[in-house]
């Protein structure tokens, strides 16, 4: 019988990739024909309900039912005349994933049947979510959880081929009012960050009402055959190789990144991305990435929350549209070890409804004043709460990434840059600032000159987790497999929680009788000096780093389960619930649910490791071995002795050497899981499944890759690193 990897290895070798065609060749005709915008809001609402529903998506006023009817039938219009069928609310549990329940317009009446949707269909639905994760804040007395219209994030409609859905982009809520999803909180965030922001703001400019926190996310992946990847268990149950001996050639001639894009990549490349700009997500550049098989794109940058829905729209169109031309993406965070892993990278400012970045230097120093007060206080924030911001990026596939030598390390930093570095510090060593000026000219001379044009003159860091990029900061320990709601939510906040603080320091100052520049300048100062220690200019990956880090005193927490603790301590506690953006039960609940997916993760990674290595490599192993004491049996046979046998002999007993080990190893981790999963504590449980059971990975996969290396070809299971990585 022929094995699974040879039909898949010739199936990958026949591809022909399916023929996309675009809508148009201007991007500008067809970007966002499937999305419900304000174009179309316009076409299909009276004036007065269309004003009402922009100042809903604007200023989150309320929408009352009558407006809400009047809305959902114009939606509803709008989706059927494009064919569409069903609708759905559409929200992102805790899962990780998207979720969706489809009903269809259409209902049986007296006389026949009609096609609806009401308004309260639109506004609420109650799916019978009961199996989402709610880490127990959900009794099964009040089980039931409420899906809720977002509409500042526009309706759309997702289009397969069988049928269409109206999409409406929706909060997930426990009957008690608690946030079970991602969206819930990040929009809490987002509005204390635009109230915080605009307090601010109005020191320097009055005209300022709303700030916007807006996010463009990079986001990497790999690509593999679908046979392939189907001929691989682990891959196809875990996300990842567990096993695979690295190909001879990996990424060290570094001829893959930015390369010439492979033809059958760029077929589904144009494919995906036409689907994505139908449905409004502004994709704007693609590329090779480091890692052979590995890739990126990148929309433009949009207002957070709708820069989030459209990643997790774009993550879920990936997926589907792959298959199309038998390609299977993976997003996860290091689907081979041994070469580099993927991250999202996310790109964040604040802009004000006058149209300016606050991250932006400008032209003037009064405007330099406004830059550095947002600045600084960023850094202070991030210096204040890193351990917090460490937790938001904590996965189990995440923990491959970070400090693995080739991710920011799991050491919160800031890169700055050389020029705005020297910036700081002049300020926090300068002594005329500080002193009464006897005008405001005089207080100028004390900020130092900021070059206008930062973009092209920022270095470029790639080591560092968080690094000021000219007219943003980069968040790039995000994993690509993540809901970038999660840091998004704790970074809004924790900036958002910074400026407020702010607020209160340089208003004592100036009923003190400091004037306004003076008394925002002593602040600032104060705030660098105290967030120095977060700064870090050098190489992230190197071990003088780690060093100096912890002479800082900062964290540098390797581990998931150790991570997560920051989610619950005091600080984060008050912090939160202050601002109303989680309560305690909701921050418990969320570190309950994050271990459970931590050790459920790892629980199956080492059932898939058992089953593979027990029913497939050990007997591959051993049907080789078999097939040499055949050999040497017979060259016995033939009366050959000494040398003539040495080489057969050799070999069997090197498969025995590591035969035996893998055999053991995975007796005993089979031993440790039973124990681990007594353990009642899920944060014990996480921690053990890490220490105890984790840790017999490295191990099994040594030697189950020795035996990869010797084992016949023709006879090996498991599709090998070469022809994952460089069939094209
Ligand atoms: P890089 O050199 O890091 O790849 P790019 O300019 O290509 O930087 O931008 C990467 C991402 O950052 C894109 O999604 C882009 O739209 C986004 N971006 C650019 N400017 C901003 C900004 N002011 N705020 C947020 N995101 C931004
Ligand atoms: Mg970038």
């Amino acid at each position: 019988m022929k094995s699974l990897r040879t039909i898949a290895l010739k199936e990958a070798q026949t591809r022909i990739s399916p023929e996309v065609k675009s809508p148009s060749t201007k991007i500008s005709e067809f970007f966002g024909v499937n999305v419900f915008d304000k174009r179309k809001m316009k076409d299909y609402l009276s004036k007065e309900v269309y004003e009402k529903l922009v100042s809903a998506i604007e200023h989150g006023e309320l929408i009352n039912q009558e407006d809400a009817n009047h809305i959902a039938t114009a939606m509803k219009s709008w989706a059927m005349g494009k064919g569409a069928t069903h609708y759905t609310h559409w929200f992102q549990p805790l899962t990780g994933t998207t979720a969706e329940k489809h009903d269809s317009f259409f209902e049986p009446s007296g006389d026949g049947a009609i096609e609806k949707f009401a308004g309260s269909a639109l506004v609420q639905q109650e799916p019978d979510a009961s199996s989402f994760p709610n880490g127990g804040i959900r009794n099964t007395f009040e089980a039931r959880g409420y899906t809720a219209w977002d509409p500042s994030s526009p309706a759309f409609i997702m289009e397969s081929k069988a049928g269409k859905t109206l999409c409406i982009p929706t909060v997930f809520v426990s009957y008690t009012g608690e946030a079970l999803d991602y969206k819930a909180p990040l929009l809490k965030a987002l509005a204390a960050m635009d109230k915080a922001a605009v307090d601010v703001c109005q020191y320097f400019d009055k005209s300022i009402t709303k700030v916007n926190a807006s996010l463009g996310i990079e986001q990497e992946y790999f690509l593999v055959d679908l046979a392939l990847y189907n001929a691989r268990p682990d891959l196809a149950l875990t996300g990842r190789t567990l096993f695979g001996h690295m190909s001879a050639k990996g990424q060290q001639l570094e001829d893959h990144y930015f390369g010439s894009i492979p033809e059958r990549v760029f077929t589904y490349m144009v494919d995906f991305e036409n689907e994505a700009l139908k449905l409004g997500i502004p994709l704007k550049t693609r590329h090779n990435e480091v890692a052979p098989s590995q890739f990126e794109c990148a929309p433009i940058y949009e207002e957070i929350n709708l820069a989030i829905d459209h990643n997790q729209l774009l993550m879920d169109l990936m997926e589907k549209v792959a298959l199309r031309h038998n390609f299977k993406v993976l997003l996860h965070e290091k689907p081979y070890a041994g070469i580099n892993g993927s991250g999202k990278h996310n790109n964040w400012s604040l802009i004000t409804d006058t149209g300016k970045n606050l991250l932006s230097p400008g032209k003037t120093p009064k405007n330099n004043l406004m830059f550095l007060t947002f600045f600084v206080n960023t850094i202070k924030a991030v210096h204040e709460h890193a351990d917090l911001l460490r937790a938001s990026i904590a996965s189990v596939s995440n923990d491959h990434r970070l400090g693995a030598n080739e991710a920011p390390p799991a050491i919160i930093s800031i890169f700055l840059g050389s020029q705005l570095a020297e910036v700081l510090d002049e300020i926090e060593s300068s002594r005329s600032i500080i002193k009464k000026v006897k005008n405001e000219d005089s207080l100028w001379l004390g900020i130092p000159k900021i070059p206008q044009i930062l973009l092209d003159n920022t270095d470029r860091n790639r080591t560092s987790p968080f690094a000021f990029t000219g007219n943003k900061f980069e968040l790039r320990a995000v994993g690509s497999s993540a809901n970038s709601s999660a840091p998004m939510t704790v970074l809004n906040t924790i900036v958002a929680d910074q400026l407020t603080k702010f607020k209160v320091e340089v208003d004592k100052l100036i009923k003190k009788g400091e004037k306004k520049d003076v008394a925002l300048l002593t602040i600032l100062k104060k705030y660098i000096k105290e967030s120095k220690d977060i700064r870090f200019e050098g190489n992230g990956y190197s071990d003088e780093w780690a060093a100096e880090a912890e002479k800082r005193g900062l964290s540098n927490i390797k581990t998931t389960p150790k991570a997560l603790d920051a989610y619950v301590s005091e600080k984060t506690t008050e912090l939160f619930t202050k601002l109303n953006i989680f309560n305690e039960r909701e921050l418990h609940a969320r570190h309950e649910i994050l271990l459970e997916s931590y050790y459920k993760k790892l629980q199956i990674e080492a059932r898939v490791m058992g089953e593979v290595t027990n029913s497939m490599i050990i007997p591959a192993a051993i049907a080789y071995q078999n097939s040499l004491i055949e050999n040497a049996k017979g060259l016995k046979d033939l009366g050959l002795s000494g040398d003539a046998l040495a080489t057969p002999l050799a070999i069997i007993n090197k498969l025995s050497e590591h035969l035996n080990v893998v055999k053991t190893s995975i007796d005993a981790m089979l031993e440790q899981r039973k124990k681990v999963n007594a353990i009642e504590d899920s944060r014990e449980k996480a921690i053990n499944y890490d220490e105890k059971v984790k840790s017999y990975f490295d191990t099994i996969r040594y030697h189950t890759d020795k035996l990869e290396q010797i084992v016949d070809d023709s006879v090996w299971p498991l599709p090998k690193f070469r022809e994952l990585l460089f069939l094209k």
